[in-house]
C-alpha cells in the first residue's frame, strides 16, 4: 500500500492543487509567516492576512523592526493574538541572532516561540526538503479514515502513532510534495463532513468507506468543559466641542487578549442580575472615583468563542464632563473618537464599535 499510496496521492495532488503563493515560493520567510497565520485560520480568511503581511514586511528584518501596535492592527480579526506575540519574538531571534536566515533543523526550528511540531515540520519539509512528515487536522483525517486508526488524535500516543504512520508513507517521495498532497487531499477531498468517497482514489482500500464509518474518523478524546466569562464593559465618554473621547484600557494580564485595547470593566465568571448590578461594582472598585457621570442605555449582549471559553460582553455608555485626573485614570488611555481604529481591539469589541459608528 505505501508506494501505491504515495503515488495516488502525489498525481492526484499534481492535478487539483489550488494555488496559494507560499507554495511557489520556497522562502523560509513566507512559508513560516503563512504556517503562523494558519495555524488556527482556514486558507481562505488567512490568504488575505498573509498578503497584508508580505506587503507591509517583506522580510523578517522589516518585520522583527514593527511595533507590536502596528502588527496587532494589522492582526485584527484573525484572533488568537498569542500567534502574533510569538511572529514578533520569533522574528527578532532569526534577524539579530540568526542573521535573518532561518535555520534548517526541526528540532532547532522547535525552540523558536509559536514553532511547535507542526510548523517546524512544514518549514523544514517545505523550505528545505527535510524528511519530516507535517501532521495536521487533515492529515490526522486522511490517514486515520483509510487506515481504520482509531487512537484518540489529542494524545500523545496518537499524535506519536499518526507522526510515525506519514513518515513511513513518505519514504520514496519529495518530503514538499508528499506533505502538501496529503494536507491537500484532507482539506478538498476527504473534507470533514460529506467526504467525496463515490468518486475518490482510495475508494476501494479505504477503512472508513468500506464499513460506512467515515463520520467517526478521527477519534478524540473529549475534552474539558468550556467555561463562562462575563464583561460590563464602561463605555465612557467625554465631549469637548465637537470631539469626542473616549477611556482605553491597555489588557496586560496573561489571560485573554493581552496587549489589546478594551473599555474599563467588571468581570464576572457568572452573569449579573442586571447592568445595575454592574455598576454598583464599578462604583465599589472606585471606577470613576469623584466624578459625577451619567449612564446612556446598556447594549445588548456581545458573544465571542474563544478556544475554551465563551465571553459575553455588555457594554454600558458612561458620560463624564471632565477628564479624570491621574489618580483616577491610573493606567487609562483618553483616545479621540476617529483615532480608535488604530488601536487593535477584541473582535466582540471592533463589533460594537462598527455597530455605534465609532470606527469612521
Ligand atoms: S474513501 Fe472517503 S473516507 Fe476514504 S479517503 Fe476517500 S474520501 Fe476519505
Amino acid at each position: 500500500m505505501n508506494s501505491d499510496f504515495g503515488e495516488k496521492l502525489i498525481t492526484w495532488y499534481q492535478k487539483n492543487k489550488r494555488h496559494l503563493p507560499w507554495r511557489d515560493s520556497q522562502v523560509p520567510y513566507n512559508i513560516w509567516l503563512s504556517e503562523i497565520i494558519l495555524q488556527q485560520t482556514r486558507v481562505n480568511q488567512g490568504l488575505a492576512y498573509y498578503h497584508r503581511f508580505v506587503n507591509a514586511y517583506p522580510n523578517v528584518f522589516v518585520l522583527a523592526a514593527a511595533s507590536s501596535d502596528e502588527i496587532y492592527h494589522l492582526w485584527q480579526g484573525l484572533g488568537y493574538y498569542n500567534r502574533a506575540d510569538n511572529l514578533m519574538k520569533t522574528a527578532k531571534i532569526i534577524a539579530r541572532q540568526y542573521n535573518g536566515k532561518f535555520p534548517e533543523d526541526f528540532e532547532v526550528l522547535k525552540t523558536f516561540p509559536g514553532i511547535g511540531d507542526y510548523t517546524a515540520a512544514a518549514v523544514a519539509s517545505l523550505a528545505f526538503g527535510k524528511k519530516q512528515p507535517v501532521v495536521d487536522g487533515n492529515v490526522y483525517r486522511v490517514l486515520s479514515r483509510i487506515f481504520g486508526v482509531e487512537t484518540p488524535i489529542n494524545t500523545t500516543k496518537g499524535k506519536k502513532e499518526f507522526t510515525t504512520m506519514a513518515f513511513r508513507l513518505m519514504a520514496d517521495y519529495a518530503p514538499a510534495d508528499f506533505n502538501q498532497a496529503l494536507m491537500e487531499f484532507g482539506a478538498l477531498h476527504c473534507v470533514p463532513r460529506h467526504p467525496d468517497c463515490e468518486t475518490c482514489i482510495f475508494r476501494d482500500s479505504c477503512f472508513a468507506q468500506s464499513v460506512g464509518r467515515q463520520s467517526d474518523f478521527p477519534v478524540k478524546k473529549p475534552k474539558a468543559a468550556v467555561g463562562r466569562r462575563y464583561y460590563y464593559y464602561f463605555v465612557i465618554q467625554l465631549r469637548n466641542h465637537e470631539e469626542m473621547y473616549l477611556y482605553l484600557n491597555k489588557r496586560t494580564s496573561r489571560s485573554i487578549w493581552r496587549n489589546l485595547y478594551d473599555f474599563p470593566s467588571v468581570e464576572t465568571a457568572v452573569a449579573m442580575n442586571s447592568p445595575l448590578d454592574s455598576i454598583r461594582e464599578a462604583q465599589n472598585k472606585n471606577l470613576f472615583g469623584k466624578y459625577s457621570v451619567s449612564f446612556g442605555t446598556p447594549s445588548p449582549a456581545y458573544e465571542q468563542q474563544l478556544t475554551h471559553l465563551k465571553v459575553s460582553a455588555c457594554f454600558i455608555p458612561v458620560f463624564i464632563k471632565e477628564p479624570f485626573d491621574d489618580e483616577t485614570k491610573k493606567s487609562l488611555l483618553l483616545v479621540q473618537k476617529n483615532q480608535l481604529i488604530n488601536y487593535p481591539v477584541p473582535r466582540l469589541i471592533a463589533r460594537y464599535l462598527q455597530d455605534q459608528n465609532m470606527t469612521k
